[in-house]
């Protein structure tokens, strides 16, 4: 948990921004950090595996399958959000992916802490495309009202055009089952956002980023609401 973050992705064009990290991952030896898989080329250089590597900041442990197998994942701190009473942009677990298999039994818990805290507004972004749509579908049918909210930013990241092309439909279904989507404030792509995970890397990556859908392209793919 970051308040008082700068990076986009919290603060989402509001002045006060923050990261919360809901779901911890404690190593073999107790340490305490966080945990993910990679999925996918534009995880290659991911901030959030190098700073868990790191024993002063996380458990030391990489985010691949082993790494996950020796992890124990707990939920803390599910209430920061609602003891934050002045608004933020909030990214939600910035360290791992929400809609990762490993975290799908803290879902509800989270979505319970986000739906409440409606004065913020969050940004829960996944590569596990199929998961998110999957997860809103089964429980959009009785909160639609909710899940739908304005303060809830629903965004995959893709880091480049095939992974761009695999999101496409599962923001279909999204748009479907949620109404319009909000135009997203920050960077030229709404919701679908593109770039590899350490901007430093951009040039020297072997996974290069290359150029995805521009803005007016996913307008047209997927109309936005205002
Ligand atoms: S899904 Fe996100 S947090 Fe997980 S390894 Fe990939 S870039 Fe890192």
């Amino acid at each position: 948990m970051s308040d008082g973050s700068k990076i986009s992705l919290a603060t989402l064009g509001l002045d006060r921004g923050a990261t919360w990290n809901p779901i911890a991952a404690y190593g073999p030896d107790g340490k305490r950090g966080w945990a993910c898989v990679k999925i996918d080329a534009a995880c290659a250089n991911c901030d959030a595996a190098m700073l868990n590597q790191n024993r002063r900041f996380g458990n030391g442990l990489d985010y691949t399958v082993q790494g996950m197998q020796q992890s124990r994942l707990e939920l803390v701190n599910l209430d920061q959000p609602l003891r934050w009473k002045k608004p933020r942009g909030i990214f939600v677990c910035s360290m791992t992916d929400l809609f990762g298999d490993f975290a799908m039994r803290f879902v509800p818990s989270i979505m319970d802490t986000v739906v409440r805290a409606n004065w913020h507004r969050f940004a829960l972004l996944t590569k596990r495309f199929e998961n998110m749509a999957n997860w809103v579908g089964l429980t959009s049918g009785f909160m639609p009202d909710k899940l739908a909210s304005p303060h809830i930013w629903w965004g995959m990241t893709v880091g480049h055009q095939k992974a761009a092309d695999e999101a496409l439909p599962y923001m279909r279904r999204m748009r479907e089952l949620l109404g319009p989507l909000p135009r997203c404030p920050i960077g030229r792509l709404p919701l679908i956002l593109a770039g590899p995970q350490r901007r430093q890397h951009r040039v020297r990556s072997p996974h290069r980023c290359g150029p995805c859908y521009r803005s007016w392209e996913v307008r047209r793919m997927l109309p936005l609401g205002q």
